[in-house]
Formats: C-alpha cells, sequence, structure tokens
C-alpha cells in the first residue's frame, strides 16, 4: 500500500530520531500515556485531521503549477534536452480498476489508474521513455555500462488480482515489462485475507454505528455520520495502525469488527489476491516478480527474528514458485522511518539486489541507495497532463515540501 494526496503511505506520522527498535515502541507507549488525557488526544486527532487538509493544498498547487509548465515551450525545450542520463523513473502503482469511489468498500486511495487511463500513462512511457526492469539494472551494472538513458521502471506493490485482469493485458498490448511486488502469504490461499487496510476500510463502510470509540487511540468517541467522518476516521486510524508495533496492530485489529458491529464474511477476500498461476503466467511474458515480504507488517517495528523471517522466506517462495532469482524487494508502507539500516542489510544478506521505498523521487546511478530507491507514486487523481509532469518534472510534483 498505497497512495493518493490524502493516502497513508505519504502521510505516517514523523518520528524524529526513530532509527531503530525502541523509537516506534516508545512512541507506541507515549500514545499509550497520552491516553489519559483526554484533551491531549481530541488535540491530537484535531491536527492530524488539519495536516491533511493542508497537505491536499500543496499537492494540488503543486500539480497545477507542473501542469501549467508541461505546455509551455521551454518545458519542451527542455525535455528534448539529454539531461537524465543515468537516472531512473520508478513508477509506484497498486492497483488499476473501474469502480467508482462509492461502490468500492475497500482502500480506494490504493486505486493508481482506471484501465482507460492506464494505457494513456503506458502509451507516454512507451513513446518517451525506456521501460527497463531491475534485471536491465543489474545486467548494466555487471558491464560496468551506465544505467540506460530516459529508464524507466513500472513496478506495483502488494500482488492484487486487478494487476492480472487489468494491468496485465494492458502491459501485453504494448509489449512493456513490469515488476510486481507480492507479499506473497497472500497469493494463492485457500482462505485469503484482507490487508489490514482494506479490513479497516471494508468495516468502516458497513457499519451502522453513528459514533465508536477506540481506547487504544483515543478516549473521545469518533463521529461516524457522514461518509467524510468515516473517512477521517479510516485515516486516523491507519495512520495510528502505522506507528505502533505490530503485536499493538493485531491486538487492535482482532477486535475492530466487533467494535464496528459488522461481520466480515469469509469469503470476503476470494479473487481479490493473484494465484501462484497467474503470477507465473506473467512472469513466462515479461512480468518480473520480486518481494513485499510474507504478511506486510511495517518492517521497523517487528522483531530482528521476523524481520528475517518476513525478508528470507518472501524470496525463498518467489524463487521456489517461480524457479529463477528474485532480486527485487519493496518495502511494506515504505516511507522513513518504516525501514532503517538493519532492515536494509536484512534485505542485502538475503540476496536481494535491490529494494525501493515509497519516498518520491528519482534514482540516480550516482548517488542513490541502491536499497532505498526512490520511486514517483502514481495516483488516481492524476491527470494525464499530471502524470506527464510527474515524469519529466518529479522534482515539481513531491507530497512533501
Ligand atoms: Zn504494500
Amino acid at each position: 500500500m498505497e497512495s493518493g494526496s490524502t493516502s497513508l503511505e505519504q502521510n505516517l506520522p514523523v518520528m524524529e530520531g526513530a532509527t531503530c527498535y525502541d523509537a516506534p515502541i516508545k512512541s507506541g507507549l507515549r500514545s499509550a500515556r497520552q491516553s489519559d488525557e483526554g484533551q491531549v488526544r481530541d488535540s491530537s486527532w484535531r491536527s492530524s485531521v488539519l495536516r491533511t487538509v493542508v497537505r491536499m493544498g500543496q499537492a494540488i498547487s503543486k500539480r497545477r503549477l507542473a501542469s501549467a509548465l508541461l505546455g509551455s515551450r521551454l518545458a519542451q525545450r527542455m525535455w528534448a534536452r539529454p539531461v537524465w542520463t543515468d537516472t531512473v523513473r520508478i513508477l509506484a502503482y497498486h492497483r488499476v480498476l473501474d469502480v467508482g469511489k462509492r461502490a468500492f468498500p475497500f482502500d480506494h486511495d490504493l486505486i493508481s489508474a482506471s484501465s482507460a487511463l492506464f494505457r494513456d500513462q503506458l502509451r507516454f512511457i512507451r513513446d518517451h521513455f525506456n521501460v527497463i526492469s531491475f534485471e536491465d539494472l543489474a545486467r548494466a551494472e555487471e558491464a560496468g555500462r551506465p544505467w540506460p538513458d530516459h529508464g524507466v521502471i513500472i513496478t506495483f506493490d502488494d500482488g492484487y488480482r486487478d494487476n492480472y485482469s487489468h494491468a496485465y493485458p494492458i502491459l501485453r498490448e504494448l509489449n512493456l515489462p513490469a515488476t510486481i511486488f507480492l507479499a506473497t502469504g497472500h497469493i494463492g490461499q485457500s482462505a485469503p485475507s484482507l490487508f489490514w487496510w482494506d479490513l479497516v476500510n471494508y468495516c468502516m463502510t458497513h457499519t451502522s454505528h453513528e459514533s465508536v470509540t477506540f481506547d487504544e487511540i483515543s478516549s473521545v468517541p469518533i463521529s461516524l455520520k457522514t461518509r467524510r467522518k468515516k473517512h477521517i476516521a479510516v485515516h486516523n486510524i491507519l495512520t495510528w495502525l502505522k506507528s505502533v508495533p505490530e503485536e499493538s496492530k493485531r491486538s487492535f485489529l482482532a477486535t475492530y469488527s466487533e467494535k464496528l458491529g459488522v461481520s466480515v464474511p469469509s469469503d470476503i477476500a476470494d479473487g481479490m489476491h493473484l494465484t501462484w498461476d497467474e503470477v507465473r503466467e506473467m512472469a513466462a511474458n515479461g512480468i518480473s516478480f520480486g518481494s513485499h515480504t510474507v504478511t506486510h507488517p511495517i518492517l521497523a517495528r517487528v522483531t530482528p527474528e521476523q524481520l528475517t523471517r518476513e525478508v528470507v522466506e518472501s524470496k525463498r517462495t518467489l524463487e521456489q514458485e517461480l524457479n529463477k532469482p528474485a532480486i527485487s524487494f519493496s518495502y511494506p508502507v515504505g516511507d522513513s522511518p518504516n525501514f532503517n539500516q538493519m532492515v536494509e542489510k536484512c534485505v542485502a544478506d538475503a540476496g536481494f539486489r535491490y529494494a525501493v521505498s515509497y519516498e518520491e523521487g528519482i534514482a540516480d546511478a550516482q548517488i542513490s541507495d541502491r536499497y532505498a530507491l526512490p520511486r514517483l507514486h502514481v495516483e488516481s487523481h492524476d491527470t494525464i497532463r499530471e502524470f506527464k509532469a510527474k515524469l519529466m518534472y518529479p522534482g515539481l510534483l513531491l507530497s512533501r515540501l
């Protein structure tokens, strides 16, 4: 996960100095202590909403600026100059679907594009860039060559089935490669489970409660009377879930649906994730697969044992199923500080060659850490013009100022 100017991977709470395991844990404890002071929590909730609104405004201004620049002659002359050698733009997609927001019970912010927009985006990439894979990068580096000029790598996180049903046919039609990062524990399961962010959204969509209190987050009841209030509640719940240790997350989710009075059907996730047969078919036709862990935990929040298990087991499963090396990795909720140097070392030690974050930017052969390559987010609200601007002038469109 996840995308959108209001999405959660972009709006994680910044925990200063959180470069080791105990920092996020202390943050979780701090939240617990604050739970004795309703005023503090209420204020924190309002601040979070305000930050979201401010960031949305900033993102819109940047998009307008970039769209205006894109149409200028000066911009076109700049584009004609070969100034982007030895860099790669790595696009971060999640889902490609054709559904309306109101009819969709899961995390709509994860829909990166409709089928039609995705096709338009790929046509632009095909016509103006050199679409490559991580394997191409590795071959260039092994041969001592520079990275391919105007390189773009198309990536998808999580392994939703629409990558096969919606994105893959368009990728084949245009003969373009892509890399899909799988949370291997969700692939091909006989009783598949929802990702936790989809569970949070699903229950919030279906609850008939007009308010709810989650003591772990706030003693102040949360109003759920309107769609907008539910949307804000989801945002803040997911933000909180990403800031606490895995155990706290698990225990919160265990009672979440019950607190909202929602019964989640046992077959709710049927057909939601890729199967191994679909993965193998795509692998035989130009699609590469990398790891997104086994269960999609935030790797800076797990024990060293679970960190190793998530990284090593996912690689082993991918290689057993596909019979080829898995060389790329994507950190779940991959903004700093959700991965750290210990996590990067674990990924490198496991034998991965590259890892991508969810930090926004373009990867530079000279300066980029091969285990923290930035990406360009693709959001469903991007117009094709904004998408083009994002690729051509990525510095103008970073979500964070
Ligand atoms: Zn993810």
